[in-house]
């Protein structure tokens, strides 16, 4: 049986609000699953209060947590050390303590690289095609290009997105050799040419999230040819107006759940040294 005991590690997750997070239900059953004694709880703590949190879970000896909003920022400044993407992107979704030492990573473009891969789409050394430039989108850019994405065309409106996308872009073409551009959304024709030399066009805007079903990132359906990888960040609902119409046109087409599923696996590997099972997670947690 499967109880707290006098051993137990604590983990955790860090973010306001965070009442609505899967991610305890996730890992501590990957924990039951395994026979881990790891226990992990979710604290609503903002960033006023981050940095005495963070001392606070240290004194305890934590073996890690995560951080949502709006703590993924502020935590790169109290980490001690940086995973490459996160140093790239200035934010921070899991911290690994080491007997004291922070280090910061960024799993959710690691769980989107491997969610492309288990679709069995081989993306490494093609084209993609990126909208948006928020949290979700920059993870997806920085780990693509760390990983061997060639070519990466983003599209955001021009204002703070766009801005600190730029200074990622410059970081990323230091360290790696992706061929990377920023244009404005609003030249659709652009928009139409970068698609149609990709291999992937993936969502990374809340366009078509619940409530607003209705919307759609994209306006001209042509884009869709059957060739075409469609990907969407977002899993509410869970297939959004964008992946029932590349549906339609015969593209392979796939929602942000696995991305979700597998951004915890990659924090539950780098915690415990163990494979998250993630296939009962799926069953449990992402069947509705
Ligand atoms: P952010 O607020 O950081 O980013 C939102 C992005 O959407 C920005 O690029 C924003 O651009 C763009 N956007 C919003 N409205 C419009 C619009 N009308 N036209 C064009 N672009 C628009 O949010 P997140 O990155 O955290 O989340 C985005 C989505 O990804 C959400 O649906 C979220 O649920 C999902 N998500 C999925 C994850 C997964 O694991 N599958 C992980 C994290 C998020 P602008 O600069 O114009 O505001």
């Amino acid at each position: 049986a499967y109880e707290i005991t006098g051993h137990t590690v604590l983990t955790g997750l860090l973010g306001s609000p965070v009442e609505h997070s899967i991610s305890p239900m996730m890992h501590n059953e990957a924990f039951r699953q395994l026979e881990l004694d790891y226990a992990y709880l979710a604290f609503n703590v903002g960033t006023d209060k981050l940095e005495t949190a963070v001392e606070g879970l240290k004194a305890l000896g934590v073996r890690g947590f995560n951080l949502t909003m709006p703590d993924k920022n502020l935590m790169c400044s109290l980490a001690d050390e940086l995973s490459p993407a996160s140093a790239i992107g200035g934010a921070v979704n899991t911290i690994v303590n080491d007997n004291g030492k922070l280090t910061g990573y960024t799993t959710d473009g690691i769980g989107f690289m491997r969610s492309v891969k288990e679709d069995g789409h081989d993306i490494i050394g093609k084209k993609m095609t990126l909208l948006g430039a928020g949290g979700a989108a920059a993870a997806i850019l920085i780990q693509a290009a760390l990983d061997g994405v060639a070519e990466i065309s983003v599209f955001n409106i021009r204002d703070e997105f766009f801005k600190r996308a730029e200074d990622i872009i410059e970081k990323l073409k230091e360290k790696t050799d992706c061929n990377i551009r920023i244009f404005d959304f609003s030249d659709s024709e652009v928009l139409k040419r970068e698609i149609a030399g990709s291999a992937i066009l993936v969502n990374g805007t809340s366009v078509g999230m619940a409530p607003n079903t209705e919307r759609c990132i994209i306006t001209d359906d042509s884009v869709f040819r059957k060739d075409l990888i469609v990907f969407d960040v977002i899993y509410n609902p869970e297939e959004t107006l964008l992946l029932k119409k590349a549906k339609a046109a015969g593209c392979p087409a796939s929602n942000g759940l696995n991305m979700l599923l597998y951004q915890g696996a990659a924090s539950f590997e780098l915690w415990t040294g163990r494979e998250m099972p993630v296939d009962i997670i799926k069953e449990k947690y992402f069947k509705r």
